[in-house]
């Protein structure tokens, strides 16, 4: 199964080495400009105070100079001395003033950054920012006969950006710095985020989602690319543990199933041998229960199981025939013959040479009779020595002749009883065809043509043994309903002899129309 769920933590946008990055660097950034804004300030104030410093050593420095030239009240000296001042870094503009705070002299910037001018007292221009330059003012003594004599103040004025140049050299410094800091920070975090965790990660999902419990295969055991012992290893291993348990138990399971099929597959095998055995024992049992053991035919049960289906069918042939092709000849070998056949005088042999050989007879006679018909005809021991054949699917207008090799075969077997003795016998045939009547196939049974069968053999046993009589649907009797009493109407004709001789035989051959 492919675990689509997890697909996202293969990209790096979601994986928790970014999220955590995201979250160390957005709180650092805010860190880093909080800490730099202080240092800032702090900057600005230290930047303050050293401008103000420099200006104190730069007014010591001059003002013994300066006292001199405004003593000896030299105009050039005093320039020259100014001049000398604001040459210096970071003073924008120098001014001398007597002790009323007149203004004796000044050079470069005023306060307000703007230009002084040189003249003597002359108040300073306003500048466009009204920025005031950041200024010290001390006084100057003149040393005159080991007498310190208070002559004027000097103003040094300190050029307007002299802080800002400070300040803003140390915030570039921190600025760059802090960038620098950051970048290197966050491309060490990123390498060894992804290395000690995306990547680790990743390599346990793949397992995750690589793992098949059904392989046969046990899982392989998933390789970290990170040293030593720690929580992602820990998870590894257990999760190996877990998989390598898993499949195990699958692996059992699939051998439990396997061998369980086996054991279904053999159990379905013994069961359809059974079942295969069964079905031939009940055949075997079925045969056995329709098969008489001394003449190896079929019994009465044989046939009750059989004949149904065979009327059904042609039955319906029949009926297709009168509904669609009545136009046509009527179907052909589509009817059942039914022979009843019976042994003449079958007592006396039992009587003359013992129920054995009347045995033996009938095994013979049942099996010479055999290849007068077909596998697919019934034969049957009716009773004793009487026996039914149903030759099916045959042209019922060959019935008469059939009929008559049965009597002539018979007729013409010696049976070997043993002890050398042979014996002749004849038979009385009797039968009837199905459907009797060929356009109301439905009016007789094959119980009926059985019965019409037996007779008829009755009448050719009344009428001499030896022969054969039919009985037979005539069209003359159609006015006659009743199906009995059309063959009740017919033996009383037999038994009146007329319909006998419409073949022209000697009696008994022929046929009887009902
Ligand atoms: P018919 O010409 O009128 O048929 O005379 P039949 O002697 O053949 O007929 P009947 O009905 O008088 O006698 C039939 C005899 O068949 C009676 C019986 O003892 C004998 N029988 C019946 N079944 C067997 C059998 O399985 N074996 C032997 N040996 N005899 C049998
Ligand atoms: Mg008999
Ligand atoms: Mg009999």
């Amino acid at each position: 199964m492919k675990h689509n769920a997890l697909a996202p933590w293969r990209s790096i946008r979601h994986s928790i080495a970014t999220r955590l990055l995201a979250i160390v660097f957005s709180l650092y950034v805010l860190f880093a400009i909080l800490l730099t804004v202080t240092q800032m300030v702090m900057e600005y104030n230290k930047a303050h105070s050293d401008i103000e410093n420099h200006l104190k050593v730069v007014h010591e420095t001059i003002s013994s100079g300066v006292a001199t030239a405004l003593w000896d009240m030299d105009d050039n000296h005093l320039q020259a001395e100014l001049i000398g001042v604001t040459r210096l870094p970071e003073i924008g503009g120098v001014i001398v003033r007597d002790e009323q705070e007149e203004i004796l002299a000044s050079e470069g910037m005023n306060t307000n950054g703007t230009i002084r001018p040189t003249t003597r007292n002359t108040e300073p221009e306003q500048t466009k920012s009204g920025q005031k330059a950041f200024s010290y003012t001390g006084d100057v003594y003149y040393e005159y006969r080991e007498e310190r004599k208070h002559i004027g103040t000097l103003t040094l004025i300190a050029e307007p950006d002299a802080v800002f140049n400070r300040v803003i050299l140390s915030f570039s410094i921190l600025v760059i710095n802090a960038i620098l800091k950051t970048i290197a920070l966050w491309l060490i975090f990123l390498f060894f985020s992804r290395r000690l965790l995306h990547h680790p990660l990743s390599q346990l999902i793949q397992a995750v989602e690589q793992f098949n419990p059904e392989a046969k295969a046990p899982p392989p055991w998933v390789k970290l690319n990170i040293g030593g012992q720690n929580e992602l290893t820990q998870l590894r291993d257990t999760y190996c543990d877990l998989t390598a348990r898993l499949h195990r138990s699958q692996s059992d399971l699939m051998m439990l199933n396997e061998d369980l099929e086996n054991r279904v597959k053999e159990r379905t095998k013994e069961l359809k041998e059974a079942n295969a055995e069964l079905k031939k024992a009940y055949a075997r049992l079925n045969e056995t229960s329709t098969t008489d053991p001394l003449t190896g035919w079929r019994n009465r049960r044989f046939i009750s199981e059989h004949l149904d289906s065979d009327t059904a069918i042609i039955a319906r042939t029949y009926q297709e025939w009168m509904t669609n092709h009545i136009q046509h000849p009527p179907p052909f070998l589509s009817d059942l013959v039914f022979y009843m056949i019976d042994l003449d005088h079958f007592k006396s042999i039992n009587d003359s040479y013992g129920h054995e050989a009347g045995d033996e007879v009938l095994r013979q006679f049942c099996a010479n009779l055999s290849t007068l018909f077909r596998k697919s005809d019934y034969l049957v021991r009716w009773g004793g020595e009487e026996f039914l054949v149903i030759a099916r699917f045959v042209d019922h207008n060959q019935a008469g002749q059939m009929a008559e090799r049965i009597c002539e075969t018979v007729a013409g077997l010696d049976f070997n009883i043993g002890n050398g003795y042979n014996l002749q016998r004849t038979c009385s045939v009797g039968y009837a065809c199905y459907p009797f009547n060929t356009f109301h196939p439905d009016a007789y049974g094959w119980t009926d043509i059985v019965n019409f069968a037996d007779r008829a053999m009755y009448l050719a046993k009344t009428n001499g043994r030896n022969g054969w009589v039919g009985i037979r649907y005539s069209p003359q009797c159609q006015t006659i309903h009743d199906p009995s009493l059309i063959v009740e109407q017919t033996l009383d004709l037999v038994n009146n002899q007329d319909l006998f001789l419409q073949t022209g035989k000697s009696l008994p051959h022929g046929s009887i129309n009902a």
